[in-house]
């Protein structure tokens, strides 16, 4: 089957898979969605026997249907090696009665290396299919983790270059301290005086600029993301829960074809909608369970059906979450109006416009595979003391949010069924709120000492991405305005 790409805004267009990669977002500004849904074609008893990159091959040419399977299975070579600190690239660990899906064992200790470490591998075999000659500039906003990911993923990859903005005060120093020390001379990093959705809107703009598009194919450039609303980004991550459900049959923990829940720890939206599509493409998922912070937009939204930016922005200690316009929750939108693109355009627009949308109690209906929750901060420091009290176990800020949020779930609904929790991000990534949520006597130490302290307490190694930052020079020392952003980029690739 081949398998097309359209715009969740457009007139019908199609493109490839290859071409949507490319792109990025469509011409309208709406986010490319398939035209279709594959369905696994490989039994469960047979994917439970493979290794993470034949996983990663079974899911991926579903959707990538362009790419020929010796291109895919480079690329899944070339990500999933030994950039990743564990064989298995995404271990199962169970503690406390659920199974956490470590998804942070790639470069930057996070999730996002899962779509990250293959991004540039499909967009350059994207480019060389479609016959691009541009050097392909990669424009990212991030709220942390992304920025350092996605420069990681592409540094020195012949062919492309990469820009990241990200709030210059919104998030933690070892998140920052990764960012300014990253090698490559084709990165470049901008510190914004305003927050995540400032850069992403800035960066949304850029993406949207006809004029600005002309002067940079005129001087050999194209844009390109590597933000989560990239297809490239968002397939890679539907192969961890196909990985994580075949794991459990494996070891006997489930049947085939018994139904699980899954929690997921949710800024962007991007993460859960690949849980979304794994069930959607015949994963046996009961409920996906959407957990925010205080920043619990997506949480009112499940309740009310109506979407509201308009609120008080909070940095909490899990800042990749901290996020007011989820971008991914348009391809949600868009199939629950029926795929119906000229509904969830008019919506987009009332969001940019008015700062809310409501949806029809039909689509309402629709959400039922959902379930959103919100924990507060305190919520967030108690599930991690009480799940290292209990088990030994240490998990960062973002997990910890998805743990208390399925407690609730668990509360609400009397549900116990078997539950894979998306665990984002190393605790090692935000050491000093994990280690002041377990003790307060730790407040008085620096970075480096809470990290000698995680290592004791949960016996675990420090990982290599921590141990870099240690000695690792300042390389990027730039800040810019809200609106200075363009400018910054223009200046960068040298165009007047
Ligand atoms: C990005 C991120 C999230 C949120 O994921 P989305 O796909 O944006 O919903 C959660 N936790 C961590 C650690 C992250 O880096």
């Amino acid at each position: 089957m081949n398998l097309t790409y359209t715009s969740t805004r457009g007139h019908g267009e199609t493109v490839t898979a290859s071409q949507a990669i490319l792109k990025g977002l469509a011409d309208d500004g709406g986010l490319f969605v398939p035209t279709a849904l594959p369905k696994l074609d490989v039994p469960m008893t047979s994917l439970a026997e493979m290794s993470y990159q034949e996983v990663a091959y079974e899911v991926m040419k579903l959707f990538l249907t362009d790419f020929t399977e010796e291109e895919l299975k480079n690329c899944i070579a070339r990500a999933y090696d030994s950039k990743f600190d564990t064989e298995v690239i995404a271990p199962l660990v169970q503690a406390d009665g659920v199974y956490f899906l470590e998804l942070f064992h790639g470069n930057t200790i996070a999730f996002k290396d899962m779509a990250l470490s293959i991004l540039p591998h499909l967009m350059t075999t994207a480019a060389k299919k479609n016959n691009v000659n541009n050097e392909i500039v990669i424009l990212t906003a991030t709220s942390g983790d992304t920025g350092k990911a996605a420069m990681a993923g592409f540094a020195d990859v012949p062919g492309t270059r990469i820009i990241v903005f990200y709030p210059k005060h919104g998030v933690s120093p070892v998140q920052e301290k990764q960012m300014v020390t990253q090698k490559g001379e084709n990165t470049f990093v901008v510190g914004i005086e305003g927050n995540f959705d400032d850069a992403q809107t800035g960066v949304k703009k850029m993406f949207n600029d006809k004029k600005l598009a002309e002067e940079l194919g005129a001087a050999g450039f194209q844009f390109s993301s590597a933000n989560s609303i990239n297809i490239g980004r968002l397939v890679p991550q539907v192969v961890y829960y196909v990985y994580a459900y075949a794991n459990l049959v494996k070891n006997e923990q489930i049947r085939s074809g018994d139904f699980i829940n899954i929690t997921v720890p949710t800024g962007n939206f991007g993460n859960i909608l690949a849980a979304y599509y794994a069930k959607l493409i015949g994963l046996p998922v009961n409920k996906l369970i959407c957990a925010s912070n205080t920043n619990k937009v997506l949480f009112d939204f499940f309740t009310t059906g109506t979407y509201d930016r308009k609120r008080e922005f909070t940095v909490t200690s899990s800042p990749s979450m901290d996020i007011l316009i989820s971008s991914n929750l348009e391809r949600l939108i868009y199939r629950i109006a029926g795929n119906d693109p000229e509904k969830n355009a008019a919506m987009m627009q009332a969001l940019t416009g008015e700062g809310e949308y409501s949806i029809t109690d039909e689509m309402k209906k629709e959400l039922k595979d959902f379930y959103g929750n919100y924990a507060d901060e305190q919520e967030t420091a108690e599930a991690i003391k009480a799940l290292y009290e209990d088990t030994g176990y240490v998990i960062d800020t973002h997990t910890a949010v998805a743990a208390a949020v399925y407690k609730k779930y668990v509360e609400d609904a009397n549900d116990v069924r078997p539950t894979v929790i998306a665990s984002t991000a190393s605790p090692f990534k935000f050491a000093r709120s994990v280690m002041t949520a377990i003790d307060s006597k730790y407040s008085t130490l620096d970075e480096f000492e809470l990290v000698d302290e995680l290592v004791k307490i949960s016996n675990t190694e420090e990982p290599e991405a921590v141990k870099e930052i240690r000695t690792a020079p300042v390389r990027h020392d730039h800040t810019c305005s809200v609106d200075g952003m363009e400018n910054t980029v223009k200046q960068w690739l040298g165009i007047k």
